[in-house]
């Protein structure tokens, strides 16, 4: 979508902190971090929000779901870690192309 920042992050047109990234995600950091470790991990593929993905997506968002804990490991999160999916204006979501965000290193709470 070429509206879309995390789509012009994703292709290297807007410049982030990137952390990690395969054939399906990019991850980066958040440029307004909520705890001393705070990344989104975006799929590659736009889309809007979790209300929009189906079941061809079926795959991604297992990958997802088993790369979250992989990041919080390298990311030294041994004690635990928190993902947030927000979905919708009304869920707090402010850019609309599905991501993750994961959370942690410090003291709870944080978003
Ligand atoms: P949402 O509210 O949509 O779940 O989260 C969007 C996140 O994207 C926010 O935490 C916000 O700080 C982050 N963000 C917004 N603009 C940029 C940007 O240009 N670069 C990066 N790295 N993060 C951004």
């Amino acid at each position: 979508m070429s509206d879309c920042l995390f789509c012009k992050i994703i292709a290297g047109e807007i410049p982030s902190k990137q952390v990690y990234q395969d054939e399906q995600l990019v991850v980066f950091h958040d440029i307004a971090p909520k705890a001393p470790t705070h990344v989104l991990v975006v799929p590659r593929k736009h889309i809007h929000s979790l209300a929009e993905a189906n079941a061809d997506d079926s795959e991604l968002m297992s990958h997802i779901m088993l790369t979250l804990p992989k990041l919080a490991q390298q990311h030294g999160l041994n004690d635990g870690f928190r993902t947030v999916l927000n979905t919708g204006k009304g869920g707090g979501q402010e850019v609309f192309h599905i991501h993750f965000h994961l959370l942690g290193g410090g003291p709870m709470p944080f978003a």
